[in-house]
Parts: C-alpha cells; sequence; structure tokens
C-alpha cells in the first residue's frame, strides 16, 4: 500500500477512535466534548473524562475499556527494560540516569543522547518528557522511537549525526509512571502534575513541601542541568503550544511572553515538520499560545523559561489519547521528523557564543540579552558558551554583561542559519567601591521602592573572584512600573562583590512590571532604563549587589 493510503486509513480511524476518549491534554476548555458537561475552568478535562464515562458506561467498564486500549503498550517494567536495552545497545553515546521517583517508587529513567554523554561541553542541551499525564502515552512510545531511531542511525543520517555530536538531548520518557499504570491523569496523590511548578501569578503552587515528588525532581533536575529547549508530550489535540500558558486576570487571551516571536517560531519548526499539525482547523498553522487556547496555572512549560532559561514547548501530539497500539508506528512516523528538527534547531538556528575576559582570556559567565526583548539568558559557568534561540529574519542587538566588566553589544541580522557571536570583556578599572556608586545614579527617581525585606546570610563562597556570601533576600518593589529608586543604604565599607545575583537566593515580590519570583530563583522582568545595580549592606559583613536588569 502506498504510505499516503496508510495515512488516510489511520487519520480515519484516529478520529473514529477519539470520539469516546478524546479529552483536552492540558486539561480546561474542551473543544471536543460530546457530554455537553460544561467546563470552566483548568481541571475541568478530568471531570470531562468521568463526566462522558457516566453518560456512556461505569467507571468498571470505564477502566476495563482502558485496559484494553493499553494493550499493546509498554508497562513500567517494560518501559525500564527498553530504555536499558537501548543504553545496552548504544552506549557508546548514550547513558542512562534517573532523577528521583515516583510517589509509588518507580525511577524516572532519563536517556541522554550525545557523543559525551555525562559531559560538560560548549553545546547547547534539550529535553524531552513524555507522559506528564499518565492517560497520554503516546509520547513515551515516541520518545522510545526517537532515541533508538538516533542510534542507529548515528554517523549514516546528517541530522541524527548533528545531534548526537552537536547537542546534549535528555529524554524522560514517564514523568508520571504512577498515573500511568492507574491509567489516569494525576500521580498516585491523583496530582495533575502541569498544575503543580510555581506559578508566575498565583502562589498556589509556593508550598515545597507540598509539591510532588515527580515535580520536584523536574526542578532538581533543572538546577543541575542547563537546558536550551525543550517539550513535553501530550494527548488529546493536535497542537505545539507556547508561552504564556496563563494570564494574569485569568481570562482567555493571546498573552506573549518576552519571546513570543522565537516561540512562534520554535513551535512552527515543530508544526511544519509534522505530518498534518500545520493543517489544523482550529489552529491556524497547528501552534498556539497557550492562554490564548486556555488558560493554565502552575504548568512546567512557563516555568521552564522564567525560572531556568530553557524555552519550553508542549506539543500535542495526538487527537486520540489512546490511539490502538498497531498506530504508534504511524504516530511516531508522523512526528519523527517534527522532534528531530525541534532539537536540531538548537544547533541550525539562533546566536550561538562564548564569552572572555580580555585580560586573562578566561570564560565569563556572563548575561545575554536582546535589545527590545525583557529577557536574559547566561553563558554556562564551565565554558561560558551560550545558545540564544531567536525567530529568523531579524535585525538583533546582542549585548553581554559580565558584573565587574563592561558590557558590550554588537548589531546582527540573523539569517536562517545560526550564527555565532563571540564576546571578549574588559574589566572594569575602577575599584570595586566605585562600580557600586556609578549605579546609584541610574535615574531611579519616583515614586516606587525597592524595600530590602531581609538578609540572612548562608555560608561564603567563592565568587571568580572574591569572596562572596549566599543570601536569601527579599525584596518588595512597591508601586507601579517606571522609574525605581531603590532605598538601599549606601555604605562607607569597602565592598566585595558578590555575584550572588538573582540566580542563587532571592525573594522578590512585585507588582506591575514584575513577576513573582520564588525563593532562590531569578526572573526579573523590569522597566529600566540601563543596568541597575541593587546595592545591599550587610552590617558588619560584606555588601551585596544584585544586578543585571535591563529593559
Ligand atoms: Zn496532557
Amino acid at each position: 500500500m502506498k504510505p499516503s493510503m496508510i495515512f488516510h486509513l489511520l487519520f480515519l480511524s484516529l478520529n473514529f477512535s477519539s470520539l469516546f476518549l478524546s479529552s483536552n491534554a492540558r486539561g480546561g476548555f474542551n473543544h471536543s466534548n460530546h457530554s455537553g458537561y460544561v467546563y470552566n475552568n483548568y481541571g475541568g478535562s478530568v471531570r470531562q473524562l468521568y463526566a462522558e464515562n457516566n453518560f456512556q458506561m461505569s467507571v468498571e467498564e470505564h477502566f476495563q475499556k482502558l485496559e484494553k486500549l493499553a494493550q499493546g503498550y509498554m508497562s513500567n517494567s517494560d518501559l525500564e527494560k527498553a530504555i536499558k536495552a537501548f543504553n545496552g545497545r548504544c552506549n557508546n553515546i548514550s547513558r542512562i540516569y534517573s532523577i528521583g521517583k515516583s510517589v509509588l517508587g518507580v525511577p524516572l529513567w532519563v536517556m541522554e543522547i550525545s557523543d559525551r554523554p555525562g559531559e560538560k561541553e560548549a553545546e547547547p542541551a534539550f529535553k524531552f518528557i513524555g507522559n506528564v499525564h499518565g492517560d497520554e502515552p503516546v509520547g513515551r512510545e515516541l520518545l522510545l522511537f526517537l532515541a533508538n531511531w538516533i542510534c542507529d542511525n548515528y554517523m549514516k543520517d546528517p541530522l541524527a549525526t548533528l545531534i548526537v555530536d552537536n547537542v546534549h538531548l535528555h529524554i524522560l520518557p514517564s514523568m508520571n509512571p504512577d498515573g500511568y499504570s492507574l491509567r489516569k491523569r494525576g500521580n498516585a496523590h491523583n496530582i495533575d502534575l502541569n498544575r503543580d511548578f510555581p506559578d508566575q501569578f498565583f502562589p498556589m503552587n509556593d508550598d515545597l513541601d507540598s509539591r510532588q515528588p515527580e515535580t520536584k525532581a523536574i526542578m532538581n533536575w533543572l538546577e543541575e542541568i542547563h537546558f536550551t529547549a525543550s517539550a513535553s508530550l501530550h494527548g488529546g489535540a493536535l497542537v505545539a503550544n507556547y508561552p504564556w500558558d496563563g494570564t494574569e486576570d485569568r481570562k482567555k487571551n493571546y498573552y506573549p511572553c518576552p519571546d513570543d516571536e522565537a516561540f512562534r517560531f520554535l513551535a512552527s519548526v515543530y508544526s511544519k515538520s509534522h505530518y498534518n499539525m500545520s493543517l489544523s482547523k482550529e489552529f491556524p498553522e497547528g501552534i498556539t499560545n497557550g492562554a490564548f487556547w486556555y488558560p493554565i496555572y502552575g504548568g512546567m512549560q512557563d516555568w521552564n523559561y522564567i525560572h531556568h532559561g530553557c524555552f519550553e514547548l508542549t506539543l500535542e501530539v495526538s487527537d486520540n489519547k489512546w490511539p490502538h497500539a498497531s498506530e504508534l508506528l504511524t504516530l511516531w512516523e508522523y512526528n519523527k521528523m517534527s522532534m528531530l528538527n525541534l532539537v536540531a534547531s538548537l544547533v541550525k538556528t539562533g546566536i550561538h557564543g562564548r564569552v572572555f575576559s580580555s585580560d586573562r582570556g578566561r570564560p565569563l559567565p556572563a548575561s545575554i540579552s536582546i535589545r527590545g526583548i525583557n529577557y536574559t539568558i547566561a553563558a554556562s559557568k564551565t565554558y561560558a558558551d551560550y545558545h540564544r534561540l531567536l525567530a529568523p529574519s531579524e535585525k538583533y542587538e546582542v549585548i553581554a554583561t559580565m558584573p565587574g566588566y563592561r558590557s558590550k553589544s554588537t548589531c546582527i541580522v540573523l539569517g536562517e542559519a545560526a550564527t555565532t557571536i563571540d564576546f571578549v570583556l574588559d574589566p572594569e578599572t575602577t575599584h570595586l567601591g566605585s562600580q557600586l556608586l556609578v549605579d546609584s545614579d541610574c535615574y531611579f527617581e519616583s515614586k516606587t521602592s525597592l524595600k530590602v525585606l531581609e538578609l540572612l546570610p548562608r555560608v561564603p563562597f567563592r565568587t571568580f573572584n572574591n569572596l562572596g556570601f549566599n543570601f536569601d533576600i527579599s525584596l518588595l518593589l512597591n508601586e507601579q512600573e517606571g522609574n525605581i529608586k531603590f532605598s538601599i543604604p549606601k555604605t562607607e565599607h569597602r565592598a566585595k562583590t558578590a555575584r550572588c545575583c538573582m540566580r542563587c537566593g532571592t525573594q522578590i515580590e512585585m507588582k506591575t512590571s514584575w513577576t513573582q519570583v520564588n525563593p532562590g530563583r531569578r526572573f526579573l522582568s523590569v522597566n529600566t532604563v540601563c543596568k541597575i545595580e541593587v546595592v545591599v549592606s550587610l552590617p558588619g559583613v560584606a555588601h551585596l549587589y544584585v544586578q543585571d536588569l535591563w529593559r
């Protein structure tokens, strides 16, 4: 049979079976609701599933049906065996590791694929996460297909070779093995893991103790590895979803994040490489802003972008959550080029480079920002390499900043292909104290104030040049966006530069232009005219400044 005929037949069967169990993967608003039940919040899809069940069948019948549908899918132990078998077969270009355990104690296995797995290199890292929702099992199957395909085609296929040689690809096939074995959306505690992350607008998940082990595992993972981009795989729709997922007023609206253009580009890489995603009637070009589709809160996608500089997409890879297992190979064919091209876009597009100091040539973990885009990424600590995803065919001014060094910027027109820009920064010639003073006349008159609420010294640590301290700081920004005046006292003591910026322990409570940050996380979205350095004095110990805020 011609491939196109196979696709056609399967497409029909996918549509048919979706009549039974289609429920929207991110949850909430549902476009194919047959039960007449009305949902108006983000917890809706679970209810919808049961509402449909009640409408059509008993819970018992429903479970039996799911068991039948799960036939041919890997069980959790099958999955573990498959991951280990993959690693056994491809140990020259892979390693496996667990990032933690589920509530019921199932290891969360990750496969890393690279020509130097487990080593730090000046390369971007990408992660795929499948099975966030237990009842969306297609992703975990696709990810095993992906890993094995790359393994089989390394040094044979240019795309496989490009990925292995230039990217560290980490694949977590199942984030929610318990939900999978229980055939339900949430984990064993019945928590929707894609609502369990800290949220930028609402404090609902800010309590560390109540966070689920699967969520904690992901959050700790991102402390260990810096991912440039990532995607989680869901089922129940066919679309590539990008930030923001939520809106501040809870209304369904297009809510662009600072990198809207770059995200639209990335999402399109996926949809356009897909067999039929971009042909969607519901979603123009097969992509959607999350909040425009329906807002969710506590999702993993926005958290990745806000707190770890990781550009994450939420991919809905199949209208039917439980297609017959015989359709999995076809679904892999549908998604294969999308998955490969998405990972490859990390090296085929965007701006990449390294940052060095001019005096001793040492790598600087500088901040990289783009004029006009309110978002900063960090160069890596080890090699000072950075990887900035951007929409092609635009002019950009790229700025590198590092405490103690003079910032540099350069303008480029980014084409379709990736561009390399290395920066060599000159040290500030003034002594540290005067550097601090300069910043205080950085035109922040006015109504608003930034107040240091609390300073709790932690153990000293060594920074690039000086002894510094880790702190837990609470800062408060009052009133509206606009000019800022810091109500932080200056001091006559000789300042020590602690590179303790937002990253290592800052809590900020914000209004308007500030985005809420959880302890130990950084994300600043502030309208300022230039670089700001917040000078904080800690009586008798040291001074600390918090810096790198850009318009
Ligand atoms: Zn989902």
